[in-house]
């Protein structure tokens, strides 16, 4: 009796929180349920496969093979809840895009979990909801951290053709389930920015449109109801770090397929957050909006957002870039002209993708006050001068900053080629002369310093501003 009392007051004590205020407190709480084993974006599908056998171990979840990838690995569907609201979740349909699945697993263990603080949201969640995951949808681009699949496709232009195995996974849990929402679950470049501001985009939205005339049917209506809710839990952690991604129809991509197919789908998007490189702090804040939703999708609240809080939302532009140097004098032909210089930087990885660096490149020269830099500096009160090649025999012995004081950003070392690690170094290391490109020019990688009153300040390599001095 008394058991029955306290349910009966928990459950009324949860209809007094809203979405917000339980996402705050998993926010505060979220260490007792991250998921330990991953820890950075480019785990394999082999470092899931366990922490998934144990789920179906436990005896809320259902865990079933759906299916295989092209290179026959096993792709998983969990299911969670026995509620009326139907919901699939899938991520990692692009091999590189991480931060979701993270999340995802984040999820399961606040689902399994013993939680008393949680207990009366977590019964909410499973006596409303029916929730299908398919957790890294695309297993062999997450192998090769690539976007596409073994073949080289990218999955999100088949959901007309369904050609590849990973596409039919994904259709035929849609076509069995009859979802009422489908959460999108990707990563976006780090170079977006909310439009007109610095800045980044670490979060976006979308409901996709089903047509090219964007109708806003009632499936795509509750899909822009959700994402209201869902911003105001991104907005509690990340003001103003939140864009609205392009609604363009694409006849051949899954989310606006799904939409069409009358699953309310909502896109997620994971973006750049200054010093959130390995997306941690994306990934926590994933872990509570998804959670937000559900709850808000359980009691019913989001049916009271309105198409406006979506449209509000602002747009997502791409204006970002690793650094912006501002006011620099660049001389050419006898010539001194002030400019800014962006810089923007690529992974490249090693054979396994289990590490990479990041290969610098100069984005755009002229005025770029409509850009935004990670980092941005003004250069106005020095001299800009280009890095020069130096000589070594082996990179243990090299004092890396020492060699910038002296103007030295290239370093020759033919022994490079099968030393990975070297790359991360704050000099480039090349095997072969000509590697070195000293052309302050879109697409080079030149080194470059700043000088002032004859002593070299701070050193340009890679993207990165390095101070010398
Ligand atoms: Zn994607």
């Amino acid at each position: 009796m008394n058991k029955i009392i306290l349910s009966l007051f928990l459950f009324f004590n949860y209809q007094f929180m809203d979405a917000q205020q339980f996402a705050n407190q998993l926010f505060n709480a979220y260490d007792d349920f991250k998921e330990t084993k991953l820890s950075h974006r480019r785990f394999k599908h082999a470092d899931i496969v366990p922490l998934i056998e144990k789920l179906s171990e436990h005896d809320d979840f259902k865990v079933v093979k759906a299916g295989k990838s092209v290179e026959e690995k096993d792709i998983f569907h969990i299911t969670y809840g026995q509620g009326d609201i139907v919901l699939l979740l899938w991520s990692q349909m692009h091999g590189d895009e991480a931060t979701a699945t993270m999340a995802l697993f984040d999820l399961f263990n606040f689902l399994s979990a013993d939680h008393p603080a949680f207990s009366d949201f977590r019964a909410a969640i499973k006596n409303k909801l029916s929730i299908h995951f398919i957790p890294m949808l695309n297993p062999d681009g997450a192998d090769r951290f690539q976007r596409r699949n073994a073949m080289n496709v990218d999955l999100n232009r088949d959901a007309q053709k369904l050609e590849f195995p990973e596409s039919q996974v994904l259709k035929k849990v849609r076509d069995e389930t009859q979802a009422d929402f489908g959460f999108n679950l990707h990563d976006q470049s780090k170079y977006y920015n909310v439009a007109l501001t610095e800045n980044t985009a670490a979060l976006s939205f979308l409901a996709p449109a089903y047509d090219y005339e964007k109708g806003i049917n009632g499936t795509r209506e509750k899909a822009m109801q959700l994402i209201a809710v869902m911003n105001e839990t991104v907005q509690q952690f990340l003001p103003g770090h939140v864009g609205r991604y392009n609604d363009d129809f694409e006849p051949r991509a899954f989310g606006d397929n799904i939409q069409k197919w009358g699953t309310s789908t909502i896109l997620v998007e994971a973006g750049g957050i200054r010093g959130d490189e390995e997306k941690q702090l994306n990934r926590k804040v994933h872990f509570c909006l998804l959670l937000s939703a559900f709850i808000s999708l359980a009691d019913g609240s989001y049916s009271s957002k309105n198409v406006a809080a979506y449209e509000a939302i602002p747009k997502n532009d791409r204006k970002m870039a690793d650094l912006i140097l501002r006011n620099v004098e660049l001389t050419a032909d006898g010539k001194t002209k002030s400019v800014d210089i962006s810089f923007k930087s690529d992974e490249v990885q090693n054979d396994d993708a289990t590490a990479f660096y990041n290969k610098g490149y100069i984005d755009d020269i002229g005025d770029l006050s409509t850009f935004y830099g990670y980092t941005e500096f003004d250069a106005g009160a020095y001299s800009l001068k280009k890095g020069k090649l130096g000589e070594i025999s082996d990179p243990e012995d090299i004092d890396q900053l020492k060699c910038l004081k002296k103007r030295y950003g290239d370093l020759l070392w033919p022994g490079i080629k099968n030393h990975f690690k070297y790359k991360h170094f704050d000099v480039n290391i090349h095997e072969r002369k000509e590697e070195m490109e000293d052309e302050i020019s879109p697409g080079k990688n030149p080194s470059l310093f700043l000088v002032k009153e004859g002593k070299i300040r701070y050193a340009i390599v890679n993207a990165k501003l390095i101070k010398v001095q």
